[in-house]
C-alpha cells in the first residue's frame, strides 16, 4: 500500500481502482473475521477503519479526480468502508456477548460448596484473666499501674526492704542484665510498679498491678522462668489489715462467685509487716463436711493457697517518700498462672505457654 499521493495525478491514484479497493475491503474483513477478542478488534479498527487505515487515506485522494471518476471512486470507496465498520459492529457485539457468556461462566459461585473456615484467634487466657481481674479493680476505684519489665535494681529490691544480703538477689533467682554494673535486672515482681507509684505520687494510692516477672527457674510441670502476676497497693490513712481482708474476700467473690472468702496464715516478707500467706476457699468442695475429705482440688484440705499479703512495711514507706507517721497501707499478690492452672485443673504449667492453640481455643470461646 502507497503513502498519499502527493502529485494529485487521478490517473496514478492506485488505491481508488476496483480492485485494489476490494482487496483492501476484502483483507479488513478477513481480519475482522479472525480477531476473537475485543483487544483484536481494537487492533483491528485502528488497522482498517482508523484515520492512517487504507482507505481512509485513499477518501482523501477522491477530491482531486475529476468529477465522474470523484462519483464512481467515492461510491467504491465509501461502500468498502461502510462494510467493513458493519462487519466490525456485527463482530464486536459478538464478542462481547460471547465474552460476557464466559465472564459468567467461569466468575460463578456455587454458594453450595463447603469453604475453609478461617479461625479468628482468641486472646490467651492470661490475657484474659488479667484483663477480668484489672476490670475488678477498676470497678472498686482503683487503677491500673504498668511499669518496665528490664527494672532498676535499687526499685527491684532495695525500695522494697529487701537488703543487699537478702537471698532473692543472687544469681540464682534474678536475671541481671549486662553489663553488671548498669544494676539492672528483669524484675522479679511486679512490687517495683508500685515503688514508682510512690515515689511519684501522693496518696491516698489504690493500685493494681497485673504484670510479667521473671526468675531464673527450670522450666517445668510446675514452674517457669516467665510468669504473670497481679499485685496490689493500698496506701491511705489509717488502712488496716481488715481492709486487706475485705478487699481480698471481694476479690475472691468476684472471680470465683458468691460465699467465696480468703484466710490468713502467718509468713514473712521483707515489704509488708506483718505479712500473711493468703488461701482461698477451695472453689470446688467449699470446704462443706460431706464434700471436702474426697476433694482432689484441694487434697482435703477445704483450701487452696492464692498468695502473698501484708501491711505494708514502714520502712518501705520511709524508702519511697511516704510519711508512716500518717498514712499506713496493705498490699497483696497472685499469681495468674498458678490461678488458671488449679482452677482449670491444667496438670502441666508449660501448657499456657507453648502456643497450641487446641489448649487455647476453648478458653478463647468463652470470650
Ligand atoms: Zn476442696
Amino acid at each position: 500500500m502507497s503513502a498519499p499521493n502527493s502529485s494529485y495525478d487521478p490517473v496514478e491514484v492506485t488505491p481508488l481502482n476496483a480492485e485494489e479497493v476490494e482487496r483492501v475491503r476484502d483483507e479488513a474483513l478477513a481480519a475482522i473475521v479472525a480477531a476473537d477478542t475485543l483487544d483484536a478488534l481494537k487492533q483491528v479498527r485502528i488497522d482498517h477503519a482508523g484515520d492512517r487505515s487504507p482507505l481512509a487515506l485513499a477518501n482523501r485522494e477522491i477530491g482531486a479526480l475529476p468529477p465522474q471518476a470523484r462519483k464512481d471512486a467515492g461510491q467504491r470507496v465509501g461502500q468498502a468502508r461502510g462494510a467493513i465498520n458493519q462487519a466490525l459492529a456485527a463482530k464486536t457485539a459478538e464478542v462481547e456477548a460471547a465474552e460476557e457468556e464466559r465472564a459468567l461462566v467461569t466468575e460463578a459461585v456455587d454458594v453450595t460448596l463447603p469453604w475453609d473456615i478461617e479461625p479468628v484467634g482468641a486472646r490467651h487466657p492470661i490475657t484474659t484473666l488479667s484483663e477480668h481481674i484489672a476490670d475488678i479493680f477498676v470497678a472498686m476505684g482503683w487503677e491500673i499501674a504498668e511499669g518496665p519489665e528490664v527494672e532498676a535494681e535499687w526499685l527491684n529490691f532495695d525500695a522494697l526492704n529487701l537488703g543487699p544480703d537478702h537471698p532473692a538477689r543472687t544469681m540464682q533467682d534474678t536475671f541481671w542484665v549486662t553489663p553488671e554494673r548498669a544494676a539492672m535486672v528483669l524484675r522479679t515482681h511486679t512490687s517495683p510498679v508500685q515503688a514508682r507509684t510512690m515515689l511519684t505520687r501522693e496518696p491516698p494510692i489504690y493500685i493494681a498491678c497485673p504484670g510479667r516477672v521473671f526468675r531464673t527457674d527450670e522450666l517445668d510441670a510446675t514452674h517457669s522462668p516467665v510468669f504473670h502476676q497481679v499485685e496490689g497497693l493500698a496506701i491511705d490513712e489509717g488502712l488496716s489489715m481488715g481492709h486487706l481482708k475485705g478487699t481480698l474476700d471481694h476479690f475472691a467473690q468476684a472471680i470465683y462467685g458468691d460465699g467465696m472468702t480468703t484466710r490468713f496464715r502467718p509468713s514473712y516478707f521483707p515489704f509488708t509487716e506483718p505479712s500473711a500467706e493468703m488461701d482461698l476457699l477451695c472453689y470446688v468442695c467449699h470446704n462443706e463436711p460431706d464434700a471436702v475429705a474426697d476433694c482432689r482440688t484441694c487434697k482435703g484440705e477445704g483450701w487452696v493457697e492464692w498468695g502473698g499479703c501484708g501491711v505494708v512495711n514502714p520502712r518501705v514507706l520511709v524508702a519511697c517518700g511516704v510519711d508512716p507517721e500518717r498514712y499506713s497501707g496493705f498490699a497483696f499478690g497472685i499469681g495468674i498462672d498458678r490461678t488458671i492452672t488449679s482452677r482449670y485443673d491444667i496438670a502441666d504449667l508449660r501448657d499456657l505457654f507453648d502456643g497450641d492453640i487446641r489448649f487455647t481455643q476453648p478458653f478463647g470461646v468463652e470470650l
